[in-house]
This record gives C-alpha cells, sequence and structure tokens, in this order.
C-alpha cells in the first residue's frame, strides 16, 4: 500500500465513509483534479467502474461532506474536494470560476460568498456564485 492510498483511506475515515475501492478510486481522482469535474469526466477516466455506482458514491460523499456539487450554468453538475474542515454551511460557500474558452470550472476556495442583507423575513440557504472568464491559461 502507497502512501496515497493510506492518505485516501484516513480521509474517509475521518469523514465516516467506509474506505471501500470504488470509494478510493474515487477520491483519488477528485484529489489529483485543479478543476471541478463531471460524472462524465469520472467515468471516461475510471472506465472500468460502471456510472451508478460512481455515482452513488458521489452522492455519498456529498452527504458526508467530502465534496460539494457546482451549478456552473453548463447544465451539467460538477464535483469538487471540499477544503480541510468544510462543513458545507453557508460560510463554507465559495466563489466557483467558469472558463468559457476551456470550460473548466474552478472553485475559488479564497473567496467567500459573503452574507447580503436580504428583505424582512428572507433566509439565505444556498448560493450560487459563479464567475464567467477566462482563466489564466486560456488568457493569454
Ligand atoms: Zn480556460
Ligand atoms: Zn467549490
Amino acid at each position: 500500500m502507497n502512501k496515497q492510498t493510506t492518505d485516501v483511506e484516513e480521509i474517509l475515515q475521518k469523514k465516516g465513509v467506509k474506505p471501500t475501492a470504488v470509494r478510493m478510486n474515487v477520491l483519488n481522482f477528485l484529489l489529483d483534479q485543479e478543476k471541478a469535474v463531471s460524472l462524465k469526466d469520472i467515468e471516461s477516466v475510471l472506465s472500468r467502474m460502471d456510472r451508478s455506482s460512481i455515482f452513488r458514491t458521489l452522492k455519498s460523499f456529498e452527504e458526508h461532506k467530502l465534496i460539494h456539487s457546482i451549478d456552473d450554468g453548463t447544465g451539467m453538475t460538477k464535483y469538487a474536494v471540499c477544503a480541510e474542515g468544510c462543513n458545507c454551511e453557508l460560510e463554507d460557500l465559495h466563489y466557483h470560476f467558469y472558463c468559457i474558452s476551456c470550460e473548466k470550472t474552478f472553485c475559488l476556495m479564497d473567496h467567500p460568498i459573503s452574507t447580503i442583507e436580504l428583505p424582512k423575513n428572507f433566509k439565505m440557504i444556498h448560493a450560487n456564485m459563479v464567475i464567467k472568464g477566462l482563466c489564466d491559461k486560456c488568457n493569454k
């Protein structure tokens, strides 16, 4: 067992997710990404796994606050690993960036969504903030 496998196992256990081979593979892949990925992206890389077990794995990761899903307006849900200590609460929400050229979606973890003054008796539950533009590689 290499170092990375141990880490992935540890991360899963810490979040209360039973480390199965499928889960470890999916998490390993997600941790390697600099961008958010769709179910299709994962499927094309981990092609030996069937779609429904990858989907179930993503749902269980999401429930255990290991990853968060992103609606970047493309119609395809993207997933990204949460920062350490993330509880997927309002204060953990951050901006996302969608590059219109390479069509990659990034987490802007350093840019939390600030709370805004809402009308009386309105309650914020979630916010979906996506900035569209060109990423550093496409903006050359
Ligand atoms: Zn780009
Ligand atoms: Zn994110």
